[in-house]
């Protein structure tokens, strides 16, 4: 007996030490840009238990190929890191891809029809939920607008009993009907709250718009009407949405996905899914609530790789003003074509503060909206201040989000503060048609989405596409950090600003990564790293720049799993 079990005790030894070390998986013959600055291209890699075990020459690699090896020969394919989303809204994209969404609405006439057909099947006193209309955006021009903004009037007579809420592309803004002002008890008497503007006809009355902190008028009456609906249907509409985010994310070669804001009850559910093995992409996200409810939720945080590294929460957001569009980004001068005007301050610096403390105590990353110049300069002066008591402030790698419009005087200060530029690329074309006539032309030449200034000054910039805000296609965003021109016109904004090819990939990946401090994990195809890739059909550092926008995605993989094929 004694001998058999130390026959089992040496055997089981023996056959460790004889434990196949070769990989799992290899992938030969292909045309990597690997985003590792020590060896930036290669052939071939090996993958063993989801991480890359080695990267070279498909001789290389193919002499590492045991018995049980699985290889897979690229035929050429070009392959980068996993796409990681820098700035998205994850639940937000979820529902966009289930309500009304008017992101590519190429007239008001064109809103309101869908909306008529979505009266017709409603329940009465339903509210109809509606997002993405920009009236910078279409093709046609209503008859009648206030500061290019439709009027309510043609949305409230085909929907008269059924109140309408249809929130602008921006998401700093939003569009009433009638009814829903009517709940919401709004007239001509109803005062602008502060950081917000009730928009108004030449005789005082709402068009129906509701900028900023106004929309909370309309959207605590949509609150209302939803906390008497049944909490499980929500939550279940919510699922949904998730997982028709994930599988969009995983079409587009979208590997990890930092999302810009959700509340506890969302992240509770996001870790719970995670290490339920339920998330499909890695997840990243930031808490976002008053500093009153982060005080009150954070013990427990930050959470770092939950459900083996498919769920973190190690950030908070906060903001500071709104969107150009709606004239929210807060500006050091006034508007070009708003005289006198500089724009929102959505959350006072003595807030900011508070929340800024908060994340000092919890070891949090600071992500602030900022997209004025203003907005900017105050984050950068609060973070100056703050480094002064903690001078190990600057490796805290706190975000500017969007960094949008930065005073030239300010691009310096980046650097020495420590401060990631958080810009997504796609805004830059997409909000090209009006930066001019907002900014001014000297304004929007030198620091408006000057990715090439910050860069030239060693800022990291991230880069995503604020999801739902925008698609979420990389290669549109790509092409627009490469060529900053629109899909739709070969004229470039201020092309001198542009990112190179090889830039545009690093911010999309290793940038990303660096953002949340997951580089070593992520953002490049190097040993030891998480084997997340994505196979191409065309190569983006040497294709003509339209072959970028038509990229389509091969395969996904994620820790060396194909999750996407296509
Ligand atoms: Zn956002």
């Amino acid at each position: 007996m004694r001998v058999a079990i130390i026959g089992v005790v040496l055997l089981t030894i023996f056959s460790c030490q004889r434990v196949d070390q070769s990989p799992d998986i290899i992938f030969v013959n292909g045309d990597i840009w690997t985003v590792d600055d020590a060896h930036p291209t290669a052939e071939a890699f090996a993958i063993k238990d989801g991480r890359f075990t080695a990267v070279g020459t498909s001789e290389d690699i193919n002499s590492l190929a045991g018995p049980g090896t699985e290889v897979v020969d690229l035929e050429g394919a070009f392959i980068i890191p996993g796409l990681i989303e820098g700035h998205g809204h994850f639940s937000g994209m979820g529902k966009s891809l289930i309500d009304l969404n008017f992101l590519h609405a190429e007239s008001w006439d064109e809103i309101v029809s869908r909306i008529k057909d979505a009266v017709e099947t409603a329940e009465p006193g339903e509210w109809i939920e509606g997002r993405g209309w920009h009236q910078e955006k279409w093709k046609v021009r209503p008859d009648e607008t206030v500061n290019g903004y439709p009027l309510h009037q043609s949305l409230s007579a085909i929907s008269p009993d059924n109140p309408v809420i249809l929130r602008h592309a921006s998401g700093h803004s939003l569009m009433a009907n009638q009814k829903a002002m009517n709940i919401a008890g709004v007239n001509a008497e109803t005062k602008d709250p502060s950081g917000g503007v009730v928009v108004r006809d030449a005789k005082g009355h709402p068009i129906g718009v509701f900028e900023e902190r106004a929309m909370s008028i309309i959207s605590n009456a949509f609150y209302e009407y939803q906390d008497g609906l049944n909490e499980e249907d929500l939550w279940n509409k919510w699922y949904k949405g998730i997982e028709k985010a994930q599988q969009v994310c995983l079409e587009h070669g979208i590997t990890s996905f930092q999302d810009a804001g959700s509340t506890f009850d969302e992240l509770d559910r996001y870790k719970a899914m995670a290490e339920a093995g339920e998330l499909r992409i890695k997840l990243w996200a930031m808490a976002r609530h008053s500093s009153e409810v982060l005080s009150e939720n954070l013990d427990g945080y930050p959470i770092i790789n939950a459900g083996n590294g498919y769920f973190t929460c190690r950030a908070i957001k906060s903001e500071l003003d709104g969107a150009l569009g709606v004239f929210g980004a807060w500006k050091l001068k006034p508007y070009a074509d708003k005289p006198g005007y500089t724009g929102q301050n959505t959350t006072s610096i003595s807030e900011l503060r508070t929340i800024a403390d908060l994340a000092v105590d919890y070891d949090m990353q600071l992500c602030v909206h900022a997209i004025g110049d203003k907005a900017n300069r105050l984050f950068l002066d609060m973070c100056d201040s703050l480094w002064q008591i903690y001078p190990d402030g600057p490796q805290w790698r706190w975000r500017s989000e969007h960094a949008q419009h930065v005073d030239t005087t300010d691009i310096k200060r980046f650097v020495p503060l420590g401060i990631i530029a958080s810009m997504q690329g796609i805004h830059c074309t997409s909000d090209a048609p009006f930066v001019v006539t907002r900014l001014g032309k000297e304004r929007a030449a030198t620091g408006a989405y000057a990715w090439r200034s910050l860069l030239d000054e060693g800022v990291i910039i991230n880069n995503g596409t604020d999801v739902p805000v925008e698609d979420i296609n990389p290669f549109e965003c790509l092409y627009a950090s490469i060529t900053r021109k629109r899909m739709d016109s070969d004229e470039a904004f201020f092309p001198e600003q542009s990112m190179t090819r090889e830039e545009a990939i690093y911010s999309y990946t290793m940038a990303n990564a660096i953002a949340a401090f997951e580089e070593d994990d992520k953002g490049a195809i190097s040993q030891g790293k998480a084997a997340d890739f994505v196979v191409l059909s065309r190569n983006l550092l040497s294709c003509s720049e339209k072959e970028i926008l038509e990229t389509e995605v091969l395969a996904t993989y994620i820790d060396g799993k194909e999750v996407y094929k296509n």
